[in-house]
């Protein structure tokens, strides 16, 4: 298998535009990056890959002393990425708090936690957009196209708009969370629920796709995950100028595998350039939802390829996913690094969204299954007890209104006089 941990530089082929070109992780062949629409490799189907001449060390990362622009967030990154800005909100630069009371229940030497949740539409979909709807531009396609269990939709259409392009997007209807539906309603989207999970949602629209009725920008999409990797560049860059180190581990919630594969080819093109020692990789480590669990199935069994699970079920309707297209990206990640990956209950979920919010961390439920999986890592030993470790939380709390009423406690009704609510807290 292609992708290992400490392959060196790639030459550029013919087919590069400065610089830059789509690489098949399969078969290697090679295409020119912006010339025709094309999301998997002409002669086998297999994913591709945006390959650079030139990958950039630390130094060569933006000083970060503008306070707007392309010296800010995920375009800081720009020597990493295909343009130097993209349709920009602005996202990326998000918080690496500290969780005093998480780390020490759990029993680490480190603990931070990465939160996505406050890019511009509340995840960490952003980054992969602002760069996909500039390649949309590049490409000239007018209108983008994604399935999404409901995310990515609300991150399409905020960057499409923005952009002033058409959006559509399909959603599984009945199972993605409120405030997600109403971001992609108010930015603009056109909205199919089709009578079907996620992974039948994408098949839908990678057909439409295929059939030149929009720019397909689910995490299939290449350059989705160019934006998405620079979530790996911002944590170690963070977490040396706190530590001194890079973190042992960074675990993250598990859908589509997209994160998993983008951290994972920024760790190696950070190898690549020099700028970060094989051992320094931090060991990716995956969570998935006990009821759509084929990546961690896959894990265990020392499989190269997952099963694509029919019946997927989960409160964290984020990760409801059965069949993670980026899956030959993200298992030679997680083996490569060392790492794992592990499933959680619903109930363990919700604990650990309770846990997060306690510290005063909103986040949605799919992006609690990072914590609830590092506890139970912990519990069974395969997280050492001297492991210092960055949890990816990947989407706010308010994404899910539902969930998060659920998690919490219920509101008290009383009557509209003081003695009475002073009775009330007090008798
Ligand atoms: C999209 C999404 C995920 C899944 O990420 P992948 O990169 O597809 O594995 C996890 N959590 C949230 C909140 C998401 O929106
Ligand atoms: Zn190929």
């Amino acid at each position: 298998m292609n992708l290992a941990i400490d392959a060196p530089a790639p030459a550029a082929p013919d087919c590069a535009d400065d610089g830059t070109w789509l690489a098949c992780i399969e078969c290697d062949e090679t295409f020119a990056p912006f010339e025709d629409v094309r999301y998997t490799c002409d002669e086998c189907d297999g994913l591709l890959e945006v390959r650079y001449a030139d990958p950039p060390t630390f130094d060569e990362f933006g000083s970060g002393a503008s306070a707007d622009g392309p010296d800010r967030g995920v375009w800081r990154y720009r020597e990493a990425l295909p343009f130097d800005l993209g349709v920009t909100l602005p996202e990326g630069d998000t918080p690496l708090h500290r969780v005093p009371r998480i780390e020490e229940a759990v029993g680490v030497d480190a603990l931070r936690i990465k939160h996505e949740g406050m890019n511009p539409t509340g995840s960490f979909k952003d980054r992969g957009m602002t760069v996909g709807v500039r390649v949309a531009k590049e490409l000239g396609v007018g209108a983008l196209a994604c399935a999404s269990t409901g995310n990515t939709s609300a991150a399409l259409a905020a960057y499409g708009g923005r952009g002033d392009m058409q959006t559509l997007v399909l959603l599984p209807a009945g199972k993605v969370a409120a405030g997600k539906v109403a971001q992609a309603s108010l930015h603009g989207a056109r909205i199919l629920e089709v009578d079907g999970n996620f992974d039948a949602c994408l098949d839908i629209v990678q057909e439409l796709a295929a059939r030149g009725e929009a720019y397909l920008l689910n995490s299939l999409n290449p350059f989705r995950l160019e934006g998405q990797k620079t979530i790996g560049f911002e944590i170690l860059e963070e977490f040396y100028a706190d530590y001194g180190t890079f973190p042992d581990r960074i675990v993250l919630p598990v859908g589509n595998a997209g994160n998993t594969s983008a951290l994972y080819k920024g760790f190696r093109e950070l190898v690549q350039a020099g700028a970060l020692d094989v051992e320094q990789v931090p060991k990716l480590t995956g969570v998935q939802a006990e009821g759509a669990a084929p990546m961690v199935e896959a894990v265990e069994e020392g499989n190269d390829e997952i099963r694509r699970w029919e019946d997927v079920e989960t409160r964290a309707t984020a990760i409801r996913i059965g069949n993670p297209v980026n899956a030959p990206k993200a298992i030679p990640g997680i083996r490569n690094t060392d790492g794992t990956a592990v499933a959680v209950s619903d109930n363990e979920i919700t604990a650990a969204q309770r846990h997060l919010a306690a510290e005063g961390v909103g986040v949605e439920p799919a992006s609690a299954a990072s914590v609830a999986g590092l506890k139970k890592l912990r519990r069974s030993g395969v997280v050492d007890d001297d492991e210092r470790v960055v949890c990816l939380t990947t989407g706010h709390l308010l994404k899910d209104p539902e969930a998060a009423y659920e998690a919490g406690g219920d509101p008290e009704p009383v009557p509209n006089d003081v003695e009475a609510v002073l009775d009330h807290l007090h008798g």
